[in-house]
């Protein structure tokens, strides 16, 4: 009556089928859990939720860093009927209490490494009723709890995690994404790859508490698969190419400042890196110079394009194969279970070509905004989920991101393009990275300000040499009129720039001089 598959479910149907199969591995600890194991772990705290009074609807918390206790927690709130949401474990005490009192949640999971913050941040959320520390407070809780194994009859339809966006562009809209999005997600991803070939090794290389770290674990618990955890606490590229050797990895997803990082060590090092089938990147724009570093230094994985965002969980194109050279920046065609429009202002469809705003419908698609139906509202308006990026379509059907609509600037009644004109710099030989905001001006309202990183901080690039470079590539209202040299560029959790920082920094700069 009404009860679809949940995702807890598909554990728990792996540990009768191959209950001695490898589900997680944590690197760091050492942990290396059979689906039989993980499966009796959920199963003791899903109880020991249900125990503590969680019922079905209700939310529980789940902060830490990437660890199989996190995993194993995000799974056990489920099997108890509960909504799962993820926090960002580099949050301060009083985000973590907006987090845990705009969801309403009940209790708590948190790491030993964010219990402090989660204590202070208890101090503004009465609802909270327990806090679970992952450690020996978990582990006592496992030991007494009932280990009789139920699933509570939660539709397919409920929501099985809020995610909160993590606010580049304004503050955090918790997306309402149900079992059915994300098992179609896992479906989908499988298909449209070409089936999983086995059941695979994941290394989960981004933080879990984001949807590209949910989402790329799941296919892999679908198929049956290893999902392996690396080292938390700060990425090592060095240390991530050992892991992907020593596990024989065959598919991982990182965003492009990572995959940079792993390319300048991946030779040097000489890895063996064999079983690698499936080399994955999304959540932020790459450059082709980088995309073409990446197509030399792993010959033999398939590059996986991935584009879409927490509200359509998350992957709505996929480019891959041949298609990785031969259409190379581009984001590549629809997932299946996804309807795409490109579309103006009035939403009507933007002809091949010409730029539109990217909207979205289907099963992928989240129900909404957790208590924000005023948003949720605005987010569909003509029954489309708007997803604010801007993007063009080729003759072959290939979208193109162009700009997030927000971060797009408008000089002298131009419209310019941030993702064209950053990719055009990342190929100056002098620059390692850049990222371009609007600042006010007087004459053109808007003017582009390129905040770059130079390769060597002794030789930064001067806005002469790199106005000479655009020349050739970037019509003259592109290029930038100024130009700021930093150490590194501010990014959030999923190597997004973070370009409210950059206009921020450069508005503090013009009051200053
Ligand atoms: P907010 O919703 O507040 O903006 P966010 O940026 O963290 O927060 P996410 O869902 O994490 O939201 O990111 C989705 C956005 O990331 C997309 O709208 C798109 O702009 C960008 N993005 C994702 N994949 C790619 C990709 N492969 N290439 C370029 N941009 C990408």
């Amino acid at each position: 009556t009404g009860r679809g598959m949940t995702l807890s479910d598909i554990l728990a149907r792996w540990a009768r089928i191959t209950p001695d199969a490898e589900v997680f591995v944590d690197v760091g600890t050492g942990e290396r859990r059979t689906y039989g194991q993980s499966h009796d772990r959920i199963t003791r705290l899903a109880n020991a939720l249900t125990a503590e009074g969680v019922v079905p609807g209700d939310r529980v918390a789940v902060i830490g860093l990437n660890s199989v206790a996190l995993l194993e927690a995000f799974i056990a709130v489920l099997r108890a009927g509960g909504i799962c949401v993820p926090v960002n474990f580099r949050l301060v005490a009083g985000e973590v209490a907006y987090t845990l009192h705009d969801s309403g949640a009940v209790v708590v999971v948190a790491d030993a490494a964010t219990v402090d913050v989660v204590r202070a941040a208890r101090a503004d959320t009465p609802g909270v009723r327990r806090v679970i520390t992952i450690g020996d407070d978990l582990e006592q809780v496992l030991a007494t709890a009932d280990p009789t194994y139920r699933e509570l009859p939660v539709p397919d339809e409920a929501t099985a995690f809020i995610m909160y966006t993590s606010g580049t562009t304004g503050a955090p809209k918790g997306a309402m994404l149900t079992h059915r999005n994300l098992y179609l997600h896992a479906f989908s991803s499988t298909m449209h790859l070409g089936g999983p070939g086995g059941p695979g090794v994941w290394l989960a290389g981004t933080p879990l508490f984001h949807i590209a770290g949910l989402a790329g674990f799941l296919p892999s618990l679908f198929a049956g698969g290893t999902t392996i955890i690396p080292p938390s606490g700060g990425f090592d590229p060095d240390g991530t190419l050992a892991v992907l050797e020593r596990e024989r990895v065959t598919a991982c997803f990182f965003v492009p400042a990572q995959w940079a990082a792993l390319c300048a060590r991946a030779e040097a090092g000489h890895y063996d890196l064999s079983a690698l089938r499936k080399a994955s990147w999304g959540a932020a724009p790459a450059s082709t110079a980088l995309l073409r570093t990446m197509i030399a230094t792993f010959p033999d994985a398939e590059i996986v394009t991935s584009f879409g965002q927490t509200e359509c969980s998350p992957v709505t194109t996929t480019l891959r194969g041949e298609d990785a050279v031969r259409k190379i920046g581009s984001v590549g065609t629809p997932m299946i279970n996804v309807e795409v429009r490109v579309v103006d202002d009035e939403m009507h469809d933007v002809a091949p070509g010409e730029v539109g705003e990217i909207v979205y419908r289907g099963p992928l698609v989240m129900s909404g905004y957790w208590n924000k139906p005023e948003q949720t509202a605005e987010a569909f308006r003509g029954g489309w989920f708007h997803s604010g990026d801007l993007v063009r379509q080729d003759a072959d059907g290939y979208y193109y991101v162009v700009d997030r609509k927000k971060d797009m600037i408008i000089s002298g009644g131009e419209n310019i393009y941030c993702a064209e004109v950053e990719n055009v710099l990342a190929g100056h030989p002098q620059i390692a990275d850049v990222a371009l905001i609007g600042v006010p001006d007087d004459r053109w309202g808007e003017t582009p300000l390129a905040v770059v990183v130079p390769r060597d901080p002794d030789d930064p690039p001067t806005l002469e040499s790199v106005d000479e470079y655009c020349r050739e590539h970037l019509a003259r209202y592109k290029r930038p009129r100024r130009l700021t040299v930093v150490d590194a560029l501010p990014r959030n959790a999923t190597g997004k720039v973070q370009k409210t920082v950059l206009r921020e920094r450069a508005l503090d700069t013009e009051a200053v001089s």
